[in-house]
């Protein structure tokens, strides 16, 4: 074929995998957490200006295929993303995704980039900004249970944000924690491999479930949870798939992203519908306070919003400038008369041979 160069202005600049890694180092790993926090309490402080929806899930036997769009009026954005908690066993990552940034005045896309390196990092920047909010005072030690993708990515961002010191970690695959703490080494975090789910929670002030399974599991029973910690309760995002047993949701002060969504996929699944929650949002400007008591069970239902998602591709394609960590996609059509698509299509010509 002859192709004809598209004109800059149909251009889309794409961020791959690599370069989202390449991008990430040249921010460092923590700095860009504590970046994209930023991007997302911004955002969370302009809820209301946000259309919003629950994500549009399409679920099967094995997983589930979603897509989560929003738009500030200005911006538009969309996520793809899977989760697919036995994937791993055949190599496979449990959740991957992509999303993309649109001009709202033209609907021209401006930016398409990789978004499973993103979506770890999103996960985990908006864990840790929440616990900002909601850990108690001083807290020093995490437990993560459910060592997979996600949990290197939670500590880091416990860390950055909100000065953690120490992680026990707890796996029911030995493996899974072993990776994390050689992958965490030298994070200036002291790393403990428990042996039970109890051990991985003693003296420790936030407790992050982030495991993956299909079902109504139960990684956490009440007896376990004592008073005044913090739960980051990462892996229930799902119908049919949470971690807390119900009593503890019935003791903690429960905090979510946007009701309609996580009513459908959190632990809160499990709750009559008009059970009382906080909209995280409120409390970021100001309007609903976190933490009210050292006592308090307070917990973080995390389901993943769409506007965490638009945050942090908002961040990337205002970082990508001037690194030269993307490259520009012919996606669009661009035809030099508007009209006049199928000239355009005439014109390119396959090539004599
Ligand atoms: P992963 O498959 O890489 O890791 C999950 C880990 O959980 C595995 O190591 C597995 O051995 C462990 N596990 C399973 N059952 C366990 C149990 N009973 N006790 C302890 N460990 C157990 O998955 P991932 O990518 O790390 O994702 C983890 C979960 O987080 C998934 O359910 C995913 O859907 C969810 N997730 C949520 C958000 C969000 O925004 N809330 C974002 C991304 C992922």
């Amino acid at each position: 074929m002859t192709t004809l160069s598209p004109s800059d202005k149909a251009l889309v600049p794409f961020v791959s995998v690599d370069n989202m890694m390449r991008l990430i180092h040249h921010i460092g790993v923590e700095p860009m957490l504590v970046g994209l926090a930023d991007y997302i309490e911004q955002d969370f402080r302009r809820w209301e200006l946000f259309d919003k929806t629950p994500r549009v899930a399409s679920h099967s036997a094995e997983g589930v295929i979603e897509l989560m769009p929003t738009s500030d009026g200005e911006v538009y954005g969309f996520k793809y993303v899977n989760g697919h908690p036995r994937n791993t066993r055949d190599g496979l990552q449990t959740v991957t995704a992509f999303g993309l940034l649109a001009d709202v005045s033209t609907g021209y896309p401006v930016l398409l980039s990789e978004m499973t390196m993103l979506t770890a990092l999103r996960t985990a920047a908006t864990s840790g900004l929440v616990a900002k909010y909601l850990a108690p005072k001083g807290a020093d030690t995490m437990a993560m249970i459910g060592n997979g993708a996600q949990s290197e990515f939670q500590s880091l961002a416990m860390k950055a944000l909100c000065g953690i010191s120490a992680v026990r970690l707890y796996d029911t695959d030995r493996a899974a924690s072993e990776k994390a703490a050689r992958n965490l080494a030298g994070s200036g975090l002291a790393i403990t491999i428990c042996d039970t789910p109890e051990e991985s929670i003693e003296g420790a002030q936030i407790i992050t479930t982030c495991t993956a399974d299909k079902q109504y599991a139960t990684i956490l029973t009440d007896n376990m949870v004592g008073s005044g910690v913090h739960i980051n309760a990462i892996g229930g995002d799902c119908p049919g798939k949470t971690e807390l047993a119900p009593a503890i949701l019935h003791r903690s002060e429960i905090f979510v992203e946007y009701p309609p969504q996580t009513r459908i996929e959190g632990e809160i699944q499990q709750l009559g519908a008009d059970h009382p929650v906080t909209e995280l949002w409120r409390v970021m400007s100001g309007q609903a306070p976190g933490r009210r008591s050292p006592g308090q069970i307070t917990l973080f239902d995390s389901v993943g919003f769409a506007i965490e998602d638009f945050s942090a591709l908002r961040y990337v394609r205002d970082r990508i400038h001037g690194t030269g960590y993307h490259f520009d996609l012919d996606l669009l059509a661009d035809p030099d008369d508007p009209r006049d698509l199928f000239g355009m299509l005439m014109r390119a010509t396959p090539a004599t041979r």
